[in-house]
């Protein structure tokens, strides 16, 4: 360690490496801080259940990595990262026989959905072509965009709720796969801005895929940390970070934390006023987690079920509306809606020859206790007969034991706070730049900061771009 940096990032998550690769990048001199004893944040692998078996802790599923105009142009794949693609990028079984699926294609994602097929393809295909463009303008911060066309026709879908957009659909297959997407917001389907996380999770599918990578998550962090090496960045791991007078000399402090976290810390300087913008802060709701080592693959009987890396279990779109409705009130859902992925069916390298991994996770209200295995399971077995047979051991995270596992995770809220329509862009104060504290020298970069949850590194892009050209008068783009 150095007496004197650039710039200290705290937190390895993709937003705290995505700032410090773009940081160092430029010719600084960083130092990133961990607290954990290893890196990535919600990337690592680890080996929950039983020796042999690779289980993704947190994030399993790449399409926003892929997708992130950041990311995308980091020579990862040199630093050993690669992807792996199942035929089929989602499936979601409406019985045990029948499963609706969305693939790399959009037209046979669409030619599948029979009378919806048009009105899917309606949907979808302006911003499947025109991803690298609205990319731009959606992935950052509230500013003037680029591409207003575009933006306003993205804005006139997506910020409609998920059940509006559902009126355009006439199938039970096409109705149960966008509220599936729309699912991934942990808000009820009712609310603005489910239509937009939808419709992105949707493009990215039909545009890039929903890969996993190869070897575990934590191939995706172990590049970036390999290539923010390369680059000169230094890394602590084993170090909380609780006050500022234990860094070392530094220009810039770059918090890859939310705002629960940065209030604990000592020593930030932070006006009062900012402080209560932190404080008035809402988080979403939460997570429960499960993990399995099997002896066998999940006996879907559906063929798209059997080959899609990722699944959403929860029936039709009135259940799922339903189970979402449930929890944002407070409730747990008998029959919660259930993301699951079967990676080691993709990604051999996870399991022991012959048997299997799956993850997956239903939402809860924040800061829940409830043990949810047996009703996940029972969901899975609905659509799978014989899942339950297949269990050698499994591994679970209620919210508590989540945050435990890392402090991002509020009360189980993976997302790093609620993405509602008063706090997607606006996260976590109310500003066009809300990577920067009211402390000239700290700024915010976790999913609680603008575009929010997944593994893009956007956030973290951003608040490094504002840095360097309040601090260094570096301009960057992409
Ligand atoms: C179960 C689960 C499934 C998910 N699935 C997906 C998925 O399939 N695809 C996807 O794109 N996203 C997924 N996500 C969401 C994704 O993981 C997060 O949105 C993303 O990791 C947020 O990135 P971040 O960089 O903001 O923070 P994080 O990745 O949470 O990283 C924060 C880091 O900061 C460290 N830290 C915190 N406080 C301190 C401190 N005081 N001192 C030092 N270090 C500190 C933490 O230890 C952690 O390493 C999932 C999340 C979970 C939990």
């Amino acid at each position: 360690m150095l007496d004197r940096y650039d710039a200290i990032i705290v937190g390895s998550g993709p937003n705290g490496f995505a700032a410090a690769i773009l940081m160092q990048s430029q010719g600084l001199k960083t130092l990133l801080l961990e607290a954990a004893d290893s890196v990535g944040g919600g990337m690592r692998s680890k080996s929950l259940t039983l020796p042999g078996f690779t289980h993704d802790v947190c994030a399993a599923i790449h399409p926003m990595a892929l997708a992130s105009p950041y990311f995308s142009r980091l020579p990862l794949q040199d630093y050993g990262l690669s992807y792996t693609y199942a035929p089929y990028e989602l499936a979601h079984p409406l019985s045990v026989k029948e499963a609706a699926f969305l693939d790399r294609s959009m037209e046979s994602t669409a030619a599948a959905l029979g009378k919806d097929s048009q009105a899917y393809t309606d949907l979808f295909a302006p911003f499947v072509q025109q991803w690298p463009k609205l990319a731009h303008d959606i992935l950052g911060p509230l500013r003037m965009p680029r591409h207003p066309l575009l933006m306003a026709q993205f804005g006139s879908k997506g910020l409609q709720s998920g059940t509006q957009i559902a009126s355009r659909f006439q199938t039970r297959e096409a109705k149960a796969l966008w509220a599936g997407l729309c699912g991934h917001g942990m808000l009820p389907l009712s609310s603005l801005t489910t239509a937009a996380i939808g419709l992105v999770l949707g493009s990215v599918g039909h545009r890039f895929g929903w890969p996993l990578a190869q070897g575990g998550s934590q191939s995706v962090a172990n590049a970036l940390a390999a290539y923010y090496q390369s680059l000169g960045g230094e890394i602590l791991l084993n170090t909380p970070f609780t006050d500022r007078k234990q860094l070392p000399d530094h220009q810039v402090l770059m918090l890859n934390m939310t705002p629960k976290q940065v209030l604990a810390i000592d020593g930030l300087d932070l006006r009062p006023g900012y402080r209560r913008q932190l404080e008035a802060y809402r988080q979403g709701v939460g997570i429960f987690k499960l993990d399995w080592a099997l002896s066998a693959p999940i006996p879907f009987q559906n063929s798209y079920a059997q080959q899609a890396a990722t699944l959403h279990i929860g029936g039709e779109m009135a259940e799922i509306a339903r189970a979402e409705a449930l929890v944002s009130q407070g409730k747990h859902a008998e029959q919660p809606f259930v993301l699951l992925s079967q990676q080691s069916q993709f990604d051999p390298s996870r399991a022991p020859k012959g048997q299997h991994t799956a993850w997956a996770y239903c939402h809860v209200p924040l800061g829940s206790t409830q043990d949810c295995t047996a009703a996940i399971e029972a969901q899975i077995e609905r659509f799978a007969p014989g899942f339950r047979d297949c269990i050698l051991a499994r591994h679970r995270f209620n919210t508590h034991e989540l945050e435990a596992y890392n402090p991002n995770y509020v009360g189980g809220d993976i997302n790093g706070g609620i993405m509602d329509l008063t706090q997607l862009y606006t996260r976590p104060s109310f500003s066009l730049t809300p990577y920067r504290t009211s402390n000239r020298s700290i700024y915010l970069s976790s999913s609680a900061t603008p575009p929010g949850g997944g593994v893009h590194g956007m956030c973290g892009y951003h608040a490094a771009r504002i840095a360097l050209e309040d601090h260094f008068h570096i301009k960057v783009s992409l």
